[in-house]
């Protein structure tokens, strides 16, 4: 059978409920010429059948508390090191100053992201979210990852469970299912040998995910990792969230490398290419089938692109951000905010209405 014949019998077959094998998805996501098209096709009519028509979007700010960080990941250029001219750690009054500025732009959600502090442990991140919590008692507080984690646990010798009960107690709502980059081992350990590693994770989200604290989960892909890679990922959260429900969406990350020591060094590529941004989110959406929403990160691939990713396989358009320096720091422009009415009109461009929703996808 031809290669397009098959892809196109393939892609009939995930429609009527065919569950990708890891060998199907890496020959989707491997796909050139006119089959990208109908790979978009089938998932766009996918996230039809799903989700519905409706393009969502929440109301939420970023607060950075910390640059400072014991890591050197090879794909950030956030982190700073101490002693740094441009190094930051915010005191309470800073953080609770922005938590009120957000309260005033009626944001929903507040998303905490920080370096891993060489003075950090586990009271520093439950702090931080008390004065939130303090300034704001009814947000949404999104906060945290599995490395955060991982890193509080063991700087104050308590378990992974007691530290993300304690940020529980202290008022967190969610977790960031960052810091997962690529799920395979060999590949951290080129990009990323001082994080945790897959099985760390893994045990995190699920401890999470038993706690009743629902996290998101993503990927960041573009950088040295191959297709085969990206299926065992998706793979791995497709089987966690069989087992948990505990995933409140899926969202691709578009390597930005522009300031990375991974692309300055010539071990990483130059990001992904817009075939590949838009295969990621399509095969994001047919692979993932225990999934209701797909979100383009409009901060990682800009807004048009972000457009096109509406017609291939996702739903939601990520948050306002208001304050964003992850990006920024690895070379991206234009990511502090994007405007509703902005996002508004690309998706009434392609047919689509847009509507607010909480973290946890209830629409507003
Ligand atoms: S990605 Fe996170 S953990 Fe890694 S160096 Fe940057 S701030 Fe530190």
């Amino acid at each position: 059978m031809e290669s397009g014949t098959r892809t196109a019998t393939l892609l009939a077959d995930v429609l009527a409920g065919h569950r990708l094998t890891a060998d199907e998805g890496t020959a989707l996501l491997s796909a050139r010429g006119r089959e990208v098209w109908d790979i978009a096709r089938a998932a766009d009519a996918l996230r039809e059948q799903r989700v519905g028509k409706v393009v969502t979007y929440v109301r939420n700010q970023n607060i950075n508390v910390t640059n400072l960080c014991v890591n050197s990941c090879g794909f950030c250029g956030f982190s700073r090191k101490p002693g740094d001219p441009d190094a930051y750690c915010s005191e309470k009054r800073e953080v609770q100053e922005k938590a009120h500025l957000a309260g005033s732009r009626e944001v929903t959600e507040i998303c905490t992201v920080s370096g891993l502090h060489p003075d950090f442990c586990a009271d520093s991140y439950t702090d931080i979210i008390s004065w939130i919590r303090e300034a704001l008692p009814r947000v949404h507080i999104h906060a945290s990852n599995p490395m955060e984690v991982a890193y509080g646990a063991r700087q104050s010798g308590i378990t992974t469970r007691e530290m993300l009960e304690r940020l529980q107690e202290a008022g967190l709502n969610s977790l960031c299912g960052t810091a997962a980059e690529i799920l395979v081992d060999e590949v951290r350990q080129v990009i990323c040998p001082g994080k945790i590693d897959t099985a760390t994770w893994e045990r995190i989200i699920r401890e999470a995910h038993d706690l009743g604290i629902p996290t998101t989960a993503t990927i960041m892909y573009g950088h040295v990792e191959s297709a085969a890679d990206r299926i065992r990922h998706l793979s791995l959260i497709r089987d966690i969230q069989d087992d948990t429900a505990g995933f409140t969406e899926f969202v691709p990350l578009s390597f930005i490398h522009l300031r990375t020591p991974l692309y300055r060094s010539g071990i990483a590529r130059p990001g992904a290419t817009g075939r590949e941004d838009l295969l990621m989110h399509a095969v994001s959406r047919l692979f993932l089938d225990n999934f209701d929403n797909i979100q383009i990160s409009w901060v990682k691939v800009g807004l048009k692109m972000a457009q096109l990713a509406l017609l291939a396989g996702a739903n939601d358009l990520g948050g306002t951000l208001y304050e964003e320096s992850i990006s920024k720091g690895a070379g991206a422009s234009g990511t502090d905010y994007l405007d509703p009415e902005e996002m508004r009109r690309i998706a009434e461009d392609i047919g689509r209405s847009l509507a607010p929703r909480t973290t946890l996808y209830n629409l507003l």
